[in-house]
């Protein structure tokens, strides 16, 4: 297919990905040729499932603090169920969280008792010395990441942005492809590489100061994407442990589809640990990286 699509990154020319994207031959952004997502998917707004400190939260936990020793406060961006806010609590004098969707904003308010708004206009920046987009800025149209990221230059000059997301030049992206279960053709409007998310923030005067590999991210992609390999079903256990979708099925054949699923991780754990010995080696499929303001 033709077109005179340029990247709105770099400004090279894009070619088609797939049916679904454009890719960037320069800097490696991938971009969903109709800018449209579904209605953002958020995580499943269970209380008992929120409060539970998990692998991935305690990754997420690690890394605030060891970037922000004073912890006078920490923002969210895209903070859907609001799990990593509740856990930050313990940690931070002062934590706040942007959302969108209004279920979220509710239960987190009601349920958990936690400053959730839908916009930066209601947060109080003098309570804020760290701020984290943990899979959101993928979802996030580029001209209001922009517009975000200079509201953020009322923060203090050393304040860190923590920024996750799926890695478009990662070997798991090339082995799984569509069923990565990081490609999320429904709500990712792009797919960063590392060139690309370093020559967005450094055009929004940001620069990288730090790398961080999370070794459960790491496992996720390559133990779901080698089930989503075989498994009729791809990401079955997410839509059905998670969402508690039953996909029109009967009982038994749910629970062969259970005890399938069981035995492909079980089979899949140690190449997927394995391969996770690559991740070490820069080619990681979730990039984390922190930024600070570039003076
Ligand atoms: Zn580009």
């Amino acid at each position: 297919m033709k077109n005179n699509y340029i990247c709105p990154i770099c400004e090279a020319k894009l070619t088609e990905l797939d049916e679904i994207y454009f890719k960037c031959e320069s800097c490696g952004l991938n971009i969903k040729k109709e800018l449209k997502s579904d209605e953002i998917t958020n995580d499943h707004l269970d209380y008992q499932e929120i409060i539970k400190k998990d692998g991935l939260t305690k990754f997420k936990m690690k890394l605030v603090k060891s970037l922000d020793p004073k912890r006078i406060g920490l923002l969210d961006i895209g903070t859907a169920s609001g799990k990593f806010l509740h856990h930050a609590r313990n940690e931070f004098v002062n934590v706040q969280g942007i959302e969108v969707n209004q279920a979220c904003i509710t239960f987190a308010q009601e349920k958990l008792q936690l400053k959730l708004v839908p916009s930066l206009s209601e947060i109080d920046f003098s309570q804020v010395s760290c701020v984290t987009f943990w899979h959101s800025l993928e979802h996030i149209p580029l001209e209001l990441s922009r517009k975000i990221l200079d509201d953020l230059k009322k923060l203090p000059v050393d304040a860190k942005l923590v920024i996750s997301v799926p890695n478009s030049k990662s070997w798991q992206f090339k082995i799984f492809k569509h069923l990565w279960p990081y490609y999320d053709k429904s709500s990712h409007l792009y797919q960063f590489s590392p060139d690309a998310l370093n020559l967005f923030m450094k055009s929004n005067g940001y620069k990288l100061r730090l790398k961080k590999i999370g070794l459960m991210y790491e496992l996720f992609g390559y133990l779901q994407g080698f089930v989503n390999l075989i498994h009729p079903i791809p990401n079955y256990f997410y839509y059905r442990k998670k969402r508690g979708w039953d996909f029109h099925l009967t009982e038994t054949k749910l629970l062969a589809y259970d005890i399938y699923n069981y035995l492909l991780l079980i089979i899949f754990m140690p190449i997927s640990m394995l391969a996770c010995l690559f991740s070490l080696f820069k080619n990681e499929g979730v990039i984390n990286y922190i930024y600070e303001r570039d003076l």
